[in-house]
């Protein structure tokens, strides 16, 4: 056997990309007129309910209690009008009530490849399992994305975090496995030491949250280091909003030197909408998955408008996610994009959590919003964490951000001054803001936290 083939047999892809050249993985369903995508939405809709209402004990009660049988869902207004929506109390209710699986699974645990939880920072953790079938769909819609946006086998992937019980970059891995690309694994060293890695085996491409990204990057610069000089050519990162909004977008890019791109998951449900090559926001993968997006009382918003995501997985066949309350608030447009796909767009990827929204006289304020603007005062920097205090009339918003490196200190009066008159204009609200110095808030490697709530929680 030459070295050729040796190579060729080491990069074997898991599953082969069927669109070998062009931008898209598959150009059939990425590509498909809405028409056609709401007929398949229909015809797997109708499959997955009668799947859940005959396996899953935990289907079959709810939709018996809505007086609801598969068989009525005889249109996509259907679904979207008379099935419940479900939330991740409800599965953390059937785990908790016969433990470990309750009664929400469609499989054995003989079945299971893997046993994921998520991190239960709102709550009681919630088990994920998963089978062969659905971890190489996860693993598939990452594809989509490696590829969309110009990556090839002949890449190879530096992980940078650690490999812990989140299905999120094990996903990526897997991602990576249906590519045929190398893999680099910096699970278990330090930040140094990953530096280090990547300057020795020189990965094209950086897998991680936003921020650590960025915190390597200034880790590297105090190192002597200058990443924009090493061999990554793509950043590609989940967990937490960020390539979605420019200003964070644009200090990966500078600090890597390498084009940023995001995707967007959801650990119960799948890798649901890999980023847009065109770096619009994320695509929903409408070959895996069915997505609405509603208003705070349950009903569809228009295209354009914010509200919660609500999903449903073709994928997820070990514990079916049907209509499922992300809890997640995004802005949704159905027109083709100027990437060629026709696959819903979430503009800006995740905008916030609801549970993160805060309203000040009547006007609804979401963190990424406040993100957003942060460009828009020359000097700021994206490190910020916005705070929530009860007021005398309404809750006092304060943002705390930090300017780039080198700002005079002269110059952090006036910054606030103008940050706040843009929050003022832009949201509508006075929003307070402090200007704090530089590297004084925390550095996250997983999911940063942006939002102290110092308001009394209600009984
Ligand atoms: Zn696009």
């Amino acid at each position: 056997m030459s070295v050729a083939d040796v190579n060729l047999l080491r990069k074997q892809p898991l599953l082969s990309a069927r669109s070998q050249s062009g931008s898209f993985w598959n150009e059939y369903t990425e590509t498909m007129p809405r028409e056609q995508l709401n007929e398949l939405h229909l015809k797997r809709l109708q499959a997955l309910l009668r799947y859940a209402y005959d396996r899953v004990p935990f289907y079959h009660e709810l939709y018996k209690e809505a007086g609801l049988a598969p068989e009525d869902i005889r249109t996509l207004d259907d679904f979207n009008r008379y099935v419940p929506t479900i939330d991740k109390k409800d599965l953390v209710k059937a785990q908790s009530a016969d433990p470990p699986w309750g009664d929400s699974v469609a499989l054995s645990p003989d079945y299971y490849l893997y046993h994921f939880q998520t991190s239960g920072s709102t709550g009681t953790p919630l088990k994920i399992p998963f089978s062969l079938h659905t971890q190489l769909q996860y693993g598939e819609q990452w594809a989509y994305l490696y590829w969309g946006v110009g990556i090839r086998p002949h890449d190879s992937f530096y992980f940078a975090f650690p490999w812990g019980m989140y299905t999120g970059f094990w996903s990526a891995y897997w991602g990576v496995r249906c590519l045929g690309a190398t893999v680099i694994s910096g699970g278990g060293l330090n930040s140094e030491q990953r530096l280090h890695q990547i300057e020795l085996l020189k990965p094209t491409v950086l897998v991680s949250t936003p921020t650590y990204a960025l915190y390597l990057a200034e880790l590297a610069k105090e190192l002597g280091i200058d990443t924009s000089e090493t061999a990554i050519k793509y950043t590609i990162h989940a967990g937490e909003p960020g390539p979605g909004i420019p200003t964070t977008r644009q200090a990966i890019e500078v600090a890597w030197g390498a084009k940023a791109y995001e995707l967007y998951g959801v650990g119960e449900a799948g890798a649901i909408a890999p980023g847009c090559p065109d770096q619009q926001g994320c695509h929903f993968g409408e070959d895996q998955g069915y997505a609405t997006v509603l208003d705070s009382s349950g009903n569809p918003v228009g295209p354009g408008e914010v509200g919660e995501n609500v999903i449903t997985s073709y994928i997820q066949m070990a514990q079916p996610v049907i209509k499922y309350r992300t809890h997640d608030l995004v802005r949704a447009h159905y027109d083709v994009c100027s990437c060629g796909r026709t696959w819903l767009l979430y503009e800006g990827g995740v905008l916030g959590r609801t549970d993160d929204m805060i309203t000040i006289k009547g006007t609804n304020v979401y963190p990424a919003a406040i993100e957003y603007l942060l460009s828009d005062v020359p000097g700021l920097s994206n490190h910020y964490e916005l705070h929530v205090a009860p007021g005398r009339l309404n809750d006092e918003v304060t943002v705390k951000v930090e300017p780039r490196p080198g700002t005079p200190a002269e110059r952090y009066v006036p910054m606030e001054k103008d940050l706040q008159a843009v929050l003022k204009a832009k949201i509508g609200v006075t929003i307070n803001v402090e200007v704090v110095e530089p590297s004084s808030l925390p550095r996250y490697e997983l999911k940063a936290k942006r939002f102290f709530d110092h308001r009394a929680k209600k009984a």
